[in-house]
């Protein structure tokens, strides 16, 4: 859900600054109808099918799994509808052009962008406030609800869902319209054409550094409490070599059961568990859990998810130079405008990161899975390890490879409280982290099949490779190309070198 809200602010900086001059509507109220329409008819399409799986809930216990997977496809699919209503409204209307047109709204920069999410993010709480009662219903059925009413839910998921994206992207967008509205001011001081891109760089680089910080205050988090559980997990940190700035429970009112690691530097790195992870589990579970995050941390997942993008742009920067280059002169293959291949680079975004990332990301997934595994394993005792393990029972005696059947039964373990107590179907796909059932099923696996882990470990080094190769050679063609291309190489002299140069003199 939060890359959806990611790619919903993403649309705003990518919108061109003028409406294409052929758009399908521009009638000022049309355009706003149409923008309202959208979210309108997915919350009324949420209400009718949240009464049905509510009665089938109560009507039918046996088919609770089966309900509650089509509720998740069904609203998943409402929300990839809002989301598609953003960019209908941006590329095919005029109505971006009559809001920044609009003396009321233009008084501050970035407040005609933030309208045009409104009708976007006003949906996402409508599909909260009228799916509500699918949660009192899962609770009836045994899985995980939420106790609170209506509006602490929507307020709970506002919170966890919304405005840990939105408050760190509208301060983007507000530092885009506003270094955009004042190019001429910008260029004028620094000396630079490219000042304004160069401040929203920095502004966004640095609130991806903070955003940890800025993430312990939207969500509702305190550090864990010193006793037994924190002195394990810290006794876990010191043995794995993990740094991280604190360990934090995640109050959501017993709502959830999840964790997450955020941060790149251990001075703003928090793990945070949830209340009702830390209630529901035991010890060993929730180390397993937490093991998992520092996984991620362990493997350097986030940053090869930087490399990932950094990829993403450099393909889809080439496949529009290209475009250009073949759109222009005399010789023009193609007569494709500016909007055309736009649209034609943002379309090769979606191939890219939905097929592409979701695979690798199910990967690293899998990868932290048998990290946290590891974490939960008998360590200085060989004998605690009571299952036939291809780690500590090996036929030749000797410490084999792998996962540790212990380990792996632990965390397995963890991940059917998570299943279960969240009312996530275990078979239900996941774009992100693949179904809970594959995954218990892998790890369980692993820990039989040394040769298995082995591969798995090798097609792991693989993706890392080939990510940074990409980057490599990414970075070496776009080099080559600036250098050898004379109008691109004098805008890098008057634009970069010669400010820098004035900068230091
Ligand atoms: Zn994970
Ligand atoms: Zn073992």
């Amino acid at each position: 859900m939060h890359l959806q809200i990611i790619a919903a602010f993403a649309m705003l900086l990518w919108w061109p600054d003028q409406s294409p001059p052929d758009v399908w509507v521009s009638s000022p109220v049309w355009c706003t109808l149409l923008a309202w329409l959208n979210p309108a008819i997915c919350i009324l399409l949420a209400r009718i099918f949240t009464r049905k799986v509510v009665s089938r809930l109560r009507t039918d216990q046996a088919a609770a799994t089966r309900t509650l997977n089509s509720f998740h496809r069904k609203s998943g699919i409402l929300r990839l509808i809002l989301l598609a209503g953003v960019g209908a409204d941006l590329f095919l209307t005029g109505h971006p052009g009559q809001l920044m047109a609009s003396s009321y709204l233009s008084v501050l920069p970035g407040l005609p962008q933030m309208f045009l999410l409104l009708p976007y993010l006003m949906g996402m709480v409508g599909l909260w406030w009228v799916t509500f009662p699918v949660e009192r219903a899962s609770r009836d059925a045994g899985f995980l609800g939420s106790t609170s009413t209506r509006f602490e839910y929507v307020v709970f998921n506002v919170r966890h869902q919304l405005l840990i994206v939105a408050i760190p992207l509208s301060l983007i967008v507000i530092a885009y319209a506003a270094t955009h509205e004042n190019r001429a001011w910008f260029v004028q001081h620094t000396g630079s054409p490219w000042a304004p891109e160069a401040v929203l760089g920095f502004v966004a680089t640095v609130l991806f550094i903070v955003s940890p910080v800025l993430l312990r205050y939207i969500w509702s988090t305190s550090p864990l409490p010193p006793g037994p559980l924190r002195d394990r997990l810290e006794a876990l940190c010191a043995r794995i070599g993990l740094r991280v700035s604190d360990i934090l429970i995640w109050n959501s009112g017993g709502q959830l059961v999840n964790a997450a690691v955020m941060g790149i530097f251990p001075r703003v790195r928090y793990i945070m568990l949830s209340d009702a992870l830390i209630d529901s589990m035991t010890e060993e579970e929730t180390e397993s859990v937490f093991g998992h995050e520092a996984g991620h941390v362990h493997h350097h997942h986030i940053p090869f998810f930087l490399l990932f993008a950094l990829a993403s742009m450099l393909v889809v920067s080439g496949i529009m130079e290209l475009l250009t280059r073949m759109s222009q002169g005399v010789d023009a293959i193609w007569e494709l405008d500016r909007q055309m291949i736009q649209t034609i680079g943002m379309a090769a975004l979606l191939p890219l990161w939905g097929i592409c990332f979701g695979w690798i990301s199910r990967r690293f997934e899998r990868q932290a899975d048998v990290y946290g595994a590891w974490c939960a394993s008998p360590h200085d005792d060989n004998a605690a390890c009571k299952l036939p393990c291809c780690v500590h029972n090996d036929i030749d005696g000797q410490p084999g490879e792998g996962v540790c059947a212990t380990g792996a039964q632990t965390f397995v373990g963890a991940l059917r409280k998570v299943a279960f107590l969240n009312g996530i179907p275990p078979t239900e796909p996941s774009w992100r982290h693949s179904s809970i059932a594959s995954r218990m099923a892998f790890l369980t696996a692993q820990s039989g099949d040394s040769m298995m882990a082995l591969r798995f470990a090798r097609k792991i080094r693989n993706i890392k490779r080939c990510l940074l190769a990409c980057c490599l050679v990414g970075l070496i063609i776009t080099g080559a190309y600036v250098g050898w291309h004379p109008g691109y190489r004098r805008d890098i002299v008057r634009s970069v070198v010669e400010p820098m140069r004035r900068l230091f003199n």
